[in-house]
């Protein structure tokens, strides 16, 4: 049946919350809650609670999107303004309520109704804050928007023009080695003119997080960070032994692409630079613009089947999609959700590249999830943990295979090659990052230069082909800085490659069986986040990545496929 919405997101109303507003029902749904002597009376309290909350983040969800989708309207920066300093009082009252659930005397009897894991959450999230650590948290969302800020606002010199890091990356994948060598020289130059700041901040936010874990009464910041990221059915010693299996089964395979690569471009002594050039003749290009590949998706999510169809149908006549580049938008791409219409949105910049064509599967697979998972009656878990929304993501990617004849024309199988080889390829670039931030937060009162070196030797296990030889920066290991995740979310970069061994099985099931793995994707999107990341991956039936020999088991058939293709046709 098809969902009912008399609404198109223009339409959705614009509710800019008030504090003392929003303060006085917070305070009385808490009240309400502290008054609860049995499990039945709480489970009225929390549906009052949900019924607020959804009402609240619909709202700030609207003011998000509309901020983003036209960023120099006063009224929408206003309002924009106004949810970000709400955040930590709505946090502080959402802490106030699972104390009350977690110690209620009637909790076993609520656990029958709600399931276990919706207090394990609760009592996660408790263990990682406490009134004691606010300062150390304001600090930290301030070290983290200086770093965005001067990433951001960089201005980068290159043939007499200046560019911010966005267009400059243009470059660095142009055709001509000349080009990408100069253009990286530049890049390397800027990160080197700011490396004393990059490393000023970063290595604040390392001792602030060491000093919040010490205060929470954690040995450093490695389990607090992965109670963050809400981990409850893995830990550090899993990670490393997932990632000695990258290491292990997959670094050998990337280099050989990578030779590969190479020979073909007839490249001899390859730097860094040299491997964001995948093809003599440049990247695939989409066939048509924005109107004709939402035209594609749509036949292609109707293709698909009849959830996906109805799904994305529901998406263009609800107006739940803002793709194209403009004045005035904030940059990149994302997607969010209004639950109280049970409607996802989908924002991004297309600028005629492939990755336009990747945000109308990627995103459309984020969405795709959340549009099935809002049936499930409790909100904790409608969305899982970040890892396994990944995976409804990237296998979607791999589910739009059959369609790139229509997306791309005679570039569909250049596209295919370039997608499973890049996915391959980002698993050992993947696990540096992680085994770096462990070192880091492990190693607290390291230097920047121990820092840098550790990272060098990490990268010269996983991605000994990369040569830094015109670009002094990055050659002595200080490279790690543009990665935003290291400053912003710790830890939680390996989550991008445990939901991309996950995608990687869905991608060799369904060559074959298409059916029967589409209706598996469709069940895990269902499923929601009912469980934490483990017990979801058991649960429908995905090898667990942290078991020994996984990795090895799901990458063996990928090679085979990337074998049949004829890369000196590209
Ligand atoms: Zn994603």
């Amino acid at each position: 049946m098809k969902r009912d919405l008399n609404m198109t997101f223009e339409e959705f109303p614009l509710n800019v919350p008030s504090e003392k507003r929003i303060i006085n029902k917070l305070d009385g749904l808490i009240q309400e809650l502290e008054e609860c002597g049995s499990a039945m009376t709480a489970t009225l309290a929390i549906k009052h609670w949900n019924k607020y909350m959804t009402q609240l983040s619909t709202d700030m969800s609207v003011i998000m999107v509309r901020y983003t989708c036209d960023t120099k309207n006063p009224v929408y920066k206003r309002a924009q303004d106004r949810c970000d300093e709400l955040s930590p009082i709505i946090a502080n009252y959402a802490n106030k309520f699972s104390k009350i659930l977690t110690k209620a005397k009637y909790r076993k009897d609520l656990e029958k109704r709600f399931g276990k894991y919706y207090f394990q959450m609760m009592d996660a999230s408790l263990k990682t804050f406490d009134e004691k650590i606010i300062p150390e948290l304001i600090q930290e969302n301030k070290l983290t928007s200086e770093y965005d800020a001067l990433l951001g606002g960089a201005e980068i010199e290159f043939r007499g023009e200046k560019y911010n890091l966005t267009q400059l990356g243009k470059f660095t994948q142009d055709v001509d080695r000349e080009t990408r060598k100069e253009a990286a020289q530049a890049m390397d130059k800027w990160m080197g003119e700011h490396e004393e700041q990059f490393a000023r901040i970063y290595d604040e936010l390392v001792h602030l997080r060491d000093s919040m874990a010490k205060k929470l009464g954690y040995k450093n910041f490695v389990d607090l960070g992965y109670l963050r990221l809400g981990r409850m059915d893995y830990n550090s010693k899993k990670v490393k032994g997932y990632r000695d299996q990258i290491a292990e089964a997959v670094v050998p395979v990337a280099q050989k692409l990578y030779k590969k690569q190479m020979k073909e471009l007839g490249i001899k002594n390859p730097q860094y630079y040299d491997y964001n050039l995948k093809f003599k003749s440049g990247n695939p290009v989409p066939a048509g613009d924005a109107k004709y590949l939402v035209d594609c998706a749509h036949k292609m999510y109707s293709d698909l089947g009849p959830e996906s169809k109805e799904f994305f149908e529901f998406m263009m006549d609800h107006h739940l999609m803002d793709l194209e580049a403009r004045k005035g938008k904030a940059p990149g791409g994302y997607c969010t959700n209004f639950p109280l219409y049970k409607a996802p949105f989908i924002f991004s910049n297309f600028n005629g590249t492939e990755g336009d064509v990747n945000v109308l599967c990627h995103e459309g697979g984020h969405a795709l999830q959340a549009y099935l998972s809002f049936p499930i009656k409790i909100p904790e878990y409608q969305s899982p943990t970040l890892e396994a929304c990944e995976i409804h993501s990237m296998s979607m990617e791999f589910f739009a295979w059959p369609y790139m004849d229509k997306f791309f024309g005679k570039d569909a199988d250049k596209y295919r090659y370039l997608h499973l080889a890049d996915a391959i390829e980002f698993l050992p670039y993947g696990i540096t990052v992680d085994e770096f931030q462990h070192w880091v937060y492990e190693h607290p009162n390291a230097s920047h230069e121990e820092r840098c070196k550790v990272w060098k030797s990490i990268e010269d296990r996983y991605t000994p082909h990369k040569k830094y030889d015109d670009t002094p920066t990055y050659a002595h290991g200080a490279i790690w800085m543009r990665q935003s995740h290291i400053f912003s979310t710790p830890f939680y970069y390996i989550d991008y490659t445990l939901a991309q061994v996950c995608a990687f099985q869905f991608f060799v099931e369904m060559r074959k069986n298409h059916e029967k793995a589409w209706k598996k994707y469709i069940k895990l999107c269902k499923f929601g986040g009912q469980a934490p990341f483990v017990a979801l991956l058991e649960h429908n039936h995905l090898r667990n990545p942290f078991e020994d020999g996984n990795v090895e088991k799901v990458i063996k058939p990928l090679e085979k496929v990337l074998k049949e293709f004829d890369v000196s046709k590209f």
